[in-house]
Order: C-alpha cells, then structure tokens, then sequence
C-alpha cells in the first residue's frame, strides 16, 4: 500500500485518557495515521480517519516539533498531578516512517529528561529495539507491549500485510526482556494461532495480555462487525476463532502456561 505523508504543526500533543483509556491521564500519539493499515484496525471508524478522503493505511501526517510541545505540555500536567501516558491508542509510534522522521525518539527523549509517572507503548514494530537506551532511562516508569496476534506468518499476512513479520516482533520482545526493558507481548485481536503459541510467548515474556474485537474495539465489537472481519475468518473457514468467546481458545491455555496473575485480560493488561 503506497502512503502520502504530510507535516502538521500540532499545537498540543497530550489527549485527556478517556474510555479504554481512562486509567491513565493522558495519550500520546506522535503520528495521525497508520501505515500499516491493519484490516481490522477500528480507528479507521473513528473521527481522527472518518472525515479523511483517503483510506485508512494510505495517509500519515507528521507531527513536526511534537517534542517541544511535549516538553511544555509535560511541565504543565505534572504540576496539576499524576501524569500517566499511553503511546499510541490510534497509531503505531514505530510505523516506517519513524526511521527517518524520529518523532517518537524525540518525545521519548523529552520523556526520559522529564519523566511521567508511567509510560506505556503500544507498538507491533521492531524499531522500538532502536529506543532501548531511552527505555532504561525510563527504569521501571515503562512498559513496552508487543503485539502479537498470532504465531502463524501465514494468518498474519491475510490480515495484516503490511505490518511487520511475526519472528521480527518476537525476537525484539526478547532483545528488550534481555536488556531489562519491562515488556509485555499482547494478542490483540485474537488471529488463528498454532499449538505452540502459549509456550513460545512463554519462552520470551513473563507477562501477556489478551483482548479481542468485543472486549477491546471500544463498542463491544460493533466497529469490527461493520469492517467486515467476520467473513474473512469464515472464507478461511476458521469461523470458531471469531465471537466474544472465541478469544478462550488462546487466554485458557495462556493460563495454562503462565504464573498465576501473569495472564491479563483487555483493559486490565494495558493498565498502569
Ligand atoms: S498498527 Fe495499530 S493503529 Fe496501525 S493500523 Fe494496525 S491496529 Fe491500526
């Protein structure tokens, strides 16, 4: 999928956390737009994409000295009180582009100068492994959640093309797990997976999170249901991984696996 980039001048950068969200204070998003363009990615109904010509995936716009908002927005916050931030609840922080552009390395930077009570990031890309040495600085005030769908490249591929390979993600979990990074890998939504699945997330994390499109899609599966997900899991004739209880086949045995209390659920998993 080809994607048109465009440079914006945002003039805040930190949202209020609401909804899913509401455990932490704020959000942060260093890009409007995602170039992965998952195919059940519900942001793609939401405001920030619905009143966009172009379809979701295709366009990027680039926050220009998002970090120098950051900083000043930061100062502020932290005076009022606690200051927890979600990075990103509709983008991905490391989606191709931050290779050259580096606006999450920058607000990372303005982070690790000026630390919030909690940083989690939310990402399916291994160029957080470039960061490592600003998530250290960060010590146990952050967390890095993986997404992991799946172990199978072959599901993967069918539902989202072009993010980035299974392997990749999960060799990047254990570069960060062993540079003391805290991590977590997160299946979200539930894709068809092997057998194994449990076991090698065990080998890699010590903590997981599982959510799915009635749990964590904000309107208790709806968005998902008008994005047509649903056939393609019956056209692969794999119609029992989706529904709201479908989401056991991987948490049960996940649970299985785990420690006791290592295995959370939705919202509880992305929580501070
Ligand atoms: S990576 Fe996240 S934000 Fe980007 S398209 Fe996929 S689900 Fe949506």
């Amino acid at each position: 999928m080809k994607t048109s980039y465009f440079y914006k001048n945002p003039k805040t950068i930190l949202n209020k956390g609401t909804g899913f969200l509401s455990d932490y204070s704020h959000s942060l998003n260093p890009y409007t737009g995602c170039s992965f363009g998952c195919s059940y990615c519900y942001v793609r109904q939401m405001p920030v994409a619905a009143f966009r010509k172009e379809e979701w995936g295709t366009w990027v716009d680039i926050k220009k000295e998002a970090a120098d908002v950051l900083r000043k927005e930061l100062a502020r916050a932290k005076r009022k009180g606690k200051v927890t931030i979600f990075m990103s609840s509709s983008t991905d922080p490391y989606q191709p582009v931050e290779y050259k552009e580096r606006v999450t390395r920058s607000l990372l930077e303005a982070m690790a100068d000026d630390p919030p009570d909690f940083l989690f990031v939310q990402t399916r890309s291994p160029l957080v492994r470039r960061d490592i040495d600003l998530l250290l600085q960060l010590k146990d005030k952050v967390r890095v959640s993986m997404t992991v769908e799946t172990d199978r490249e072959d599901m993967r591929k069918i539902f989202t093309p072009d993010a980035p390979p299974i392997p990749a993600r999960l060799k990047t979990l254990q570069l960060l797990a062993d540079a003391g990074v805290p991590v977590q890998a997160t299946v979200a939504p539930v894709l068809p997976s092997s057998e194994h699945f449990p076991e090698l997330l065990k080998s890699l994390v010590d903590r997981v999170c599982v959510d799915d499109y009635f749990m964590g899609d904000g309107s208790g599966g709806k968005r998902t249901r008008q994005l047509g997900i649903q056939s393609m899991y019956e056209k692969l004739g794999l119609g029992e991984w989706y529904g709201p209880t479908a989401y056991r086949k991987v948490y049960d045995e996940l649970r299985k696996v785990f420690p006791e209390g290592r295995v959370y659920l939705s919202q509880e998993g992305f929580a501070p």
